[in-house]
């Protein structure tokens, strides 16, 4: 599709129909990239220092002053020497994509520097890095409006991306970028580029580049990404940010990930999860992609959420959870642990030992005895 403007009398709003364009189908990407992007004078950057590591080359941050402009922090993306034509062109369409973007929940294109060496994407800053980092950073630090707030705002730039046809495929808590004032952006964008920079993208049978915790089975199976399975994705981001960017799944393999999700099994609400929060999760997670809620949905519930503060009072109760932990990690009966505490630290989820004992689950007996419900 292109983008068209609609030239009417003065009196009258102009529309112009947003969708986005794949840079893909400029046959000179050179041209793609003039579209959509603004070349920067390599005299209005200051680089300061590196805060990162990309697949082309550094990220850096530093400043960015444009002419009658006051300046501003910015990150600067770089694509080191030697690269070929086809690592330029899918450095630089990451530019091409993002600058069709205009949302207060999407990074920020300032503009790129294509006329010197060497080539630089440059975006707004974002002081607190990428989400799955700072969440383990500041563990148990938020309030859970605060936690809601964020996933308000990633459901909010999803939404948008969705509304322009923009099918995201990686949706994860690794690809947020957070804000000194705690507000979140979508960030990562790429066609084959961003799976193939993704270390937790993984090759399947059929050969495609896949990060198989976050991705729905039908993409997984058939590579039928939409933005049902974004949504699908946005629901283990959701599970991300409530357990404080605990990784989905644990050390599970990526093949008995697939398997479990195939035999219906969903992860278990995060500690002191709203349960409001955790049925969203699994409305996310519903096998048939036409059943989960649209971003659009995602949003109002939240908001409806946010505006009424005591919705999110009740909690994702402890043998659901259990039992959750049951399912997914085979029974303890007949196994080889001695006590609870020994069990629970061999599937890595020492963190409810006090949670069982409290709860009256002292021996590995009772726990058998715990039901599905
Ligand atoms: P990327 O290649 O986009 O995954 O970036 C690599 C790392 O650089 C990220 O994980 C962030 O820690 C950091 N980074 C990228 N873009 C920005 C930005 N706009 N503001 C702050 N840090 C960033």
């Amino acid at each position: 599709g292109y983008n068209h403007t609609n030239h009417v009398p003065n009196n009258t709003v102009t529309y112009r129909l947003r969708t986005y364009i794949d840079p893909h189908t400029y046959e000179d990407p050179n041209q793609a990239i003039h579209e959509f992007a603004k070349e920067i004078d390599v005299s209005c950057i200051t680089i300061e220092r590196v805060i990162g590591a990309g697949e082309f080359g550094e990220v850096c941050s530093g400043l960015l002053r444009l002419p009658g402009k006051r300046e501003i922090p910015v990150a600067i993306k770089t694509l080191k020497a030697g690269y070929t034509e086809k690592q330029r062109r899918d450095f630089l369409g990451e530019a091409s994509i993002m600058g069709q973007f205009e949302h207060p929940n999407i990074i920020h294109l300032k503009g790129v520097i294509t006329k010197s060496k060497p080539v630089m994407i440059i975006t707004e800053y974002m002081e607190n890095g990428s989400l799955d980092t700072f969440l383990k950073k500041n563990d148990g630090q938020f309030t859970v409006i605060q936690l809601v707030g964020m996933l308000r705002g990633i459901a909010s730039g999803m939404r948008y991306l969705s509304e322009m046809g923009y099918v995201h495929r990686d949706l994860a808590a690794r690809n947020i970028l957070v804000n000194s004032n705690l507000v979140c952006k979508v960030s990562d964008f790429g066609l084959s580029r961003v799976l193939e920079d993704d270390p937790e993208a993984a090759y399947t049978t059929r050969g495609g580049k896949i990060p198989i915790r976050w991705t729905a089975p039908e993409a997984i199976a058939y590579r039928k990404f939409t933005s049902a399975s974004d949504v699908w994705s946005y629901g283990i981001v959701m599970w991300e940010v409530m357990s404080y960017g605990e990784r989905p799944y644990w050390e599970m393999s990526n093949q008995d990930v697939i398997k479990a999700v195939e035999e219906n099994y969903r992860l278990p609400g995060p500690m002191d999860c709203p349960t409001a929060l955790y049925h969203l999760m699994m409305d996310c997670w519903q096998k048939d992609r036409n059943s989960r809620p649209k971003f659009e949905e995602i949003v109002s519930l939240l908001d409806k959420l946010i505006r009424n503060p005591s919705s999110l009072k009740g909690l994702v109760n402890s043998s659901n959870r259990v039992s959750n932990l049951l399912v997914e990690h085979g029974s303890p009966e007949g196994c080889v642990f001695r006590s609870v505490e020994e069990w629970l630290e061999a599937i890595k989820m020492g963190r409810y030992t006090e949670l069982f004992m409290e709860s009256g689950y002292t021996s590995l007996e009772v726990v058998t005895q715990m039901t599905l419900e």
